[in-house]
C-alpha cells in the first residue's frame, strides 16, 4: 500500500462506491450539479467528485491501510490530515476560502455550497456557476498545493490559489459565453479579472 502513496487518487475502481451509486435507480447524490457544472475544467471536476465521496488518499485514509507514518497535515501541521480537515477546517483552506468569497463579493458556508446554489435565487445565474466553478478549482488547487507540500515542502500561498481558481474560471467563461450579459454581471466579471 505504501507504494501507491504517491498517487494522487486510489487507482482501483473496484473500490469505488460510484458503482452502487450508478446502479441504484433514484439514488441520486445533491451536489452532481456542482460536479458537472460546464463552467469546470475537467479536472477539478475529478477531484471534486473524489472529494464528495471520500476518496483521495489523504493521511487518515493512509494511516487505515497500514501507512505507519505521521497524519499531521501537510499544510497546517497542526491536526491530522482528513478530507473534512484538508478541505474545510485546516487553516490553509479557510484562508483559500475567505479570499475567494471576498474576490467573489458573496458570503457562504463552503461546507454548504450546494444549498447556497439552491438558495442564492437572487444572483444570476451565470453568477451562481461562476461561483461554484470557482469554489471547485479552489478544492483542486488545494489538493494540488498539498501533494506540493508533500513533495517538495513548500507550501503557495492562498491568494497564488485565488488568482489561479477565478482566472482559469474567467478564461472559459469567455471563451464559452455566446449569451448577452446583463450590464450588472459585466461589472461583476471585469471586477475579477483585476485578482
Ligand atoms: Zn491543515
Amino acid at each position: 500500500m505504501l507504494e501507491s502513496q504517491g498517487l494522487e487518487l486510489e487507482l482501483d475502481f473496484g473500490l469505488f462506491p460510484c458503482y452502487d451509486w450508478i446502479s441504484t435507480p433514484g439514488n441520486t447524490v445533491n451536489w452532481w450539479k456542482l460536479c458537472w457544472n460546464s463552467l469546470n475544467v475537467p479536472k477539478s471536476s475529478f477531484i471534486y467528485w473524489a472529494v464528495m465521496l471520500g476518496r483521495l488518499l489523504t493521511r487518515d485514509r493512509l494511516a487505515k491501510m497500514g501507512d505507519p507514518t505521521s497524519m499531521e497535515c501537510y499544510l497546517c501541521q497542526g491536526a491530522d490530515e482528513s478530507h473534512g480537515h484538508l478541505f474545510f477546517e485546516c487553516e490553509f483552506s479557510r484562508k483559500c476560502s475567505d479570499l475567494v468569497q471576498q474576490k467573489l463579493t458573496i458570503r457562504l458556508n463552503p461546507r454548504a455550497l450546494v444549498e447556497w446554489n439552491k438558495r442564492g435565487r437572487r444572483l444570476s445565474i451565470l453568477r451562481r456557476r461562476m461561483v461554484c466553478a470557482c469554489y471547485v478549482m479552489v478544492v483542486y488547487l488545494i489538493w494540488q498545493a498539498r501533494n506540493k507540500a508533500r513533495t517538495m515542502f513548500t507550501v503557495i500561498h492562498p491568494k497564488v490559489i485565488v488568482q489561479q481558481a477565478i482566472q482559469a474560471i474567467s478564461i472559459r467563461f469567455w471563451a464559452r459565453n455566446k449569451a448577452p450579459i446583463k450590464e450588472e454581471d459585466i461589472s461583476w466579471l471585469n471586477s475579477l479579472r483585476s485578482s
